[in-house]
């Protein structure tokens, strides 16, 4: 497999803050349905890199490239639109609108949150949102308001708004963070699903949860990619250890 295979190709990525490198001539390959796991200590750089992938902030050197087209200098709006969603840990949802109404201000060519309240709503949004409130175990809350779902139905939600702009890639931070066993069961079938015909980069702590998901798991220390592969591979890792115990 040469690059240009890769969804997403990071190459020799930096970026500095007053000096100190946050990330450090990293390389990152992601292929299509791939659940990629990023994992490594607080302050490895992991948030970074998804803001610098989203655009959110400006590489200091290094290319991104998303279906072999430059991203690196394009305006955060414009990578969006060009397929890559992401999604930071606290939900943001519109808490006084139902669901349906959430998924539906989502819709790439809709009109914004007052178009979708108060104008008629065209067959093609309404059945991509039926088909999304299915996918995110929702339909039976398509009336319900936002504000009254349960912490995992809302974060589940705004998978569900990203799902409807059909990104490529899909990025999610730490998406099972206060969640119940049974929610993170169901966001680990969630995840597994929707990952076919896109490719995924989750951040995630919990091991056991990295264990059930990842197709393939990159470590990161001090900006740099330290481990990477099978979660038993990178475990088995004597730096990656030294690493998470502090040797
Ligand atoms: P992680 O997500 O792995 O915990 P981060 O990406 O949040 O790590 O942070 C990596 C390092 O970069 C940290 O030392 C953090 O303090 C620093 N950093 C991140 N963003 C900024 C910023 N905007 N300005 C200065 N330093 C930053």
């Amino acid at each position: 497999m040469t690059n240009t295979d890769f969804v997403l190709s990071v190459e020799d990525l930096t970026v500095s803050f007053d000096g100190f490198k946050a990330i450090d001539s990293l390389n990152l390959y992601v292929d299509q349905n791939e659940l990629r796991v990023i994992i490594g200590p607080n302050g490895a750089g992991k948030t970074t890199l998804l803001d610098l992938i989203c655009g959110k902030t400006r590489a200091s050197a290094g290319s991104i490239k998303f279906k072999n087209s430059e991203m690196t200098k394009l305006p955060e709006y414009q990578i969006v639109r060009s397929g890559i969603g992401r999604k930071f840990q606290t939900p943001s949802i519109y808490e006084n609108l139902s669901v349906f109404q959430n998924l539906e201000v989502s819709f790439p060519r809709g009109r914004g949150v007052f178009g979708a309240l108060f104008f008629k709503r065209s067959d093609e949004v309404k059945a991509q949102v039926q088909a999304v409130a299915a996918e995110i175990g929702l339909e039976a809350q398509l009336d319900t308001e936002a504000g009254l779902l349960s912490h995992g139905q809302k974060q589940w939600l705004e998978i569900g708004m990203l799902l409807m702009q059909d990104p490529e890639l899909l990025m999610l931070d730490e998406p099972i963070a206060g969640m119940s066993v049974r929610e993170r069961e169901l966001t680990a079938e969630l995840l597994q699903r929707i990952c076919k015909g896109r490719a995924m980069i989750v951040i995630e702590h919990d091991m056991e949860f990295v264990k059930r998901i990842a197709d393939k798991v990159t470590v990161m220390h001090q900006g740099k990619i330290l481990a990477e592969g099978s979660m038993e591979k990178v475990q088995a890792d004597p730096r990656v250890i030294d690493v998470y115990l502090g040797h």
